[in-house]
């Protein structure tokens, strides 16, 4: 998934567990790991112009903000500062490493009986449990990624979130009001 795949569905899922909580930044962590990962890799890519596991350890889009290590970061900060914000960060981006694994398990693997697309939850979540290496995911840029993603099932996450965050908004859109601190700087 790639934008509204994880703002639609991963705030779906967030929703029982974050109604306390500023809907604004739980929207922002349900992309913060792609948002950390995705320029991070196509930056080494465009640097060294190597792609994949020649780059090194930064051989795919889900590195370091796609581990369980970064989301317990998250936790502990929420934790130790009894802040919101970073509680409503560690909700959005539990939701995104679930759905990550969900599409890679239950659809890639399952529907079409291929191994390649096992990157999230092994290789990223768990690392460096059992491996020392993320996935590697040859991609040139994001334009790449981007058309390749469009060919499998990530275009039906895009139309269901796409589709949640419109029901949303038609219902409720004063929750798409930007966060407090935003609105004063921008006088709005
Ligand atoms: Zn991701």
């Amino acid at each position: 998934m790639w934008v509204f795949g994880h703002l639609g569905i991963g705030s779906k899922l967030a929703a029982p567990f974050s109604r306390r909580l500023p809907y604004g930044w739980v929207l922002v962590g349900t992309l913060l790991p792609d948002l950390i990962d995705k320029p991070l890799y196509y930056a080494a890519a465009a640097i060294t112009g190597r792609r994949g596991a020649e780059i090194g350890l930064i051989s795919c889009t889900r590195t370091f903000g796609h581990t369980a290590l970064f989301l317990f970061a998250l936790a502990y900060v929420a934790f130790l500062r009894k802040s919101k914000v970073f509680a409503a960060l560690t909700i959005g981006v539990a939701t995104h490493l679930v759905l990550d694994g969900f599409q890679d398990y239950w659809i890639i693997r399952v529907l079409h009986e291929s191994v390649d697309g096992v990157s999230s939850l092994r290789l990223a979540a768990l690392w460096p449990v059992f491996s020392d290496h993320f996935g590697n995911f040859p991609y040139a840029s994001a334009a790449e990624h981007l058309r390749d993603s469009f060919r499998s099932i990530t275009g039906v996450g895009e139309a269901v979130g796409a589709a949640i965050l419109g029901w949303d908004y038609w219902k409720n859109g004063k929750r798409f009001m930007p966060p407090r601190w935003l609105r004063r700087r921008a006088r709005i």
